[in-house]
Parts: structure tokens; C-alpha cells; sequence
């Protein structure tokens, strides 16, 4: 289900097409509660293998999406993107993996939000962990690139959390608290519908370990907190880090869970589609 949000921006009006909560109308729709779920494809794949991806997708996970009421959104390689919006045709949402955090200009190699726009893109992943460490990203370069995203109309998934390092010294909260502050210092609140918060322990992403679920509501209330504090757009919240279809049971139950950042399980359609599924009750 699709509903339009128009506002103005910049001078200039954008269009926000986002997914709406589904109403819960006759058998179709039975699970408790609708999820995002984000596919992060990184970089596993070579550009026809991402669009030979994309078309698996579309043949085995089209109806679970829309019989569950689920929201997909499939992020690929960015080499990928034109072609797969091209051919789309399930109700599935496309996202950059990352953007620059300037609008245009010398930036070798960059991908501008603007492009991501034009490719068909709805929302872009900022901030994912492996952008920090080997790129460098500082929570400040996150949330202008958050800030571009918004510009051209796009809604960003801003991924936070710890290392291991920092959990062992309790340092969980502050961590999350400082890349969230940084982030809403420089976005214009009133300039979009909502935000995806995907809390991911650095500790938890690819190695087969999760977090305890009291953990995870004890970051998602803390996050709750400062947000309101804060003065920001509603936000969804999403769990991301080791995500399969034997781990998924442990963390749905999860109070105030909005959805879940799946990486590697996300490139191996049948595991994928048993972990939507084993959300849809
Ligand atoms: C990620 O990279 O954001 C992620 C959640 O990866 P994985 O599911 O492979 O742990």
C-alpha cells in the first residue's frame, strides 16, 4: 500500500512515496505486525549476478510481500540499479548502500543522492559500519549525507551502534547517543516523514553472534528517549546483525522492533524468504 506525502522543500516540491502501515482487512494480511525488512547486498555480488538476484526476488518473494503486508526494501550494488529499476515490477522499494555527502562536485567516485533519486531509489542506507571503518565516515559526513537524501526526497536508514570494544566498557548508549546527536544536528526535522534507525552491533554484524533481546529493548528505549528529546521525525527501528533463519526467532518478539537489516542471508533468496516468513504470523 502506498500513500504520497507532499511537502515543500528547498523551494521546490518533492515526493515522498512511502510505505503505509497495512490495513488489516479479511485473511489476507495475518501477521501480527507489518516489518521492513532491508536487503543489504554489499558488495557480494557482480553486477549480473545482482540483477539475476533481483529477478529471484521478484519470482519467490513478491507474494510473501504482499500476502504478509511486509515492506521490502532491497538495496544493490549501485552498478546494478538502473537496470533493476528498469525491469521492476514486484512491490519491492530500491536504496542506495551509500551516498556522498555533498550534492554534486569533485568527488571521484562518489554517488550523488540525486543520481539515487533519478535510479528509482526510495530510501539509502547512511552510516553502515564498514562505511565508518574503511571509508572513514565520522558521524558528521553521516548526517550530511543524510541531509542530501533528504534534499532530493529520499529517506535515509541510519545504522548505529557499538564495538566490542565499547560494550565491553559499557559504552553502548553513549556510542548510539553521540552518532544519533551528530546526525539530528544537522537534518531539518520537519522535512520528512520518518526516519529508519537500523541498530546494529559492529560485534554482531557477520560473525553469527546476537545480541540478548533485553539488550536490544534496552537500546531501542534508550533510542525512543532521545529521539523525542531530540525533536525528530518518527522513527522505525530496525535490528541488523547476524540474521538468519535460525537467529530470527530469538530477536521478532522484540518489543518496539519495526523491522529488520539483513546482510548475508539477505543474497540467498530461499533462507531469506523462511525468515520474512517466520515473521508473518
Ligand atoms: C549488515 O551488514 O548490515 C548486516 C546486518 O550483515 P549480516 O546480516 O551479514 O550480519
Amino acid at each position: 500500500m502506498i500513500c504520497q506525502i507532499f511537502f515543500k522543500m528547498l523551494n521546490k516540491v518533492c515526493v515522498f512515496t512511502i510505505p503505509c502501515a497495512p490495513k488489516r482487512m479479511g485473511k489476507k494480511i495475518s501477521m501480527k505486525k507489518a516489518l521492513f525488512f532491508v536487503s543489504n547486498w554489499k558488495m557480494y555480488l557482480s553486477y549480473q549476478a545482482n540483477v539475476a538476484l533481483y529477478q529471484q526476488y521478484e519470482k519467490q518473494l513478491a507474494s510473501t510481500i504482499t500476502t504478509t503486508g511486509h515492506t521490502l526494501i532491497v538495496c544493490p550494488a549501485v552498478s546494478a540499479l538502473a537496470t533493476i529499476t528498469h525491469t521492476k515490477s514486484a512491490p519491492f522499494y530500491l536504496s542506495g548502500q551509500t551516498c556522498a555527502a555533498y550534492s554534486h562536485g569533485a568527488y571521484t567516485g562518489e554517488t550523488d543522492a540525486q543520481s539515487l533519486r533519478e535510479l528509482g531509489c526510495t530510501y539509502c542506507i547512511v552510516g553502515h559500519s564498514e562505511r565508518r571503518v574503511y571509508h572513514h565516515e565520522t558521524d558528521e559526513i553521516v548526517a550530511h549525507q543524510a541531509q542530501q537524501l533528504l534534499n532530493q526526497g529520499l529517506i535515509p536508514i541510519v545504522c548505529i551502534g557499538e564495538t566490542r570494544e565499547e560494550k565491553k566498557s559499557s559504552q553502548t548508549h553513549a556510542v548510539i547517543a553521540r552518532q544519533l546527536t551528530a546526525v539530528t544536528k544537522v537534518i531539518h526535522a520537519s522535512t520528512v516523514p520518518y526516519l529508519l534507525v537500523a541498530y546494529e552491533p559492529v560485534w554482531a554484524i557477520g560473525s553469527g553472534q546476537l545480541p540478548h533481546q533485553h539488550e536490544v529493548e534496552s537500546v531501542f528505549g534508550f533510542i525512543r528517549t532521545l529521539t523525542h528529546a531530540l525533536n525528530i521525525p518518527p522513527i522505525k527501528l530496525l535490528y541488523g546483525g547476524s540474521i538468519n533463519q535460525s537467529t530470527v526467532d530469538y530477536l521478532k518478539n522484540t518489543k518496539n522492533l519495526d523491522g529488520f537489516l539483513v546482510g548475508k542471508t539477505s543474497i540467498d533468496v530461499a533462507a531469506y524468504k523462511a525468515v520474512i516468513q517466520a515473521c508473518s504470523w
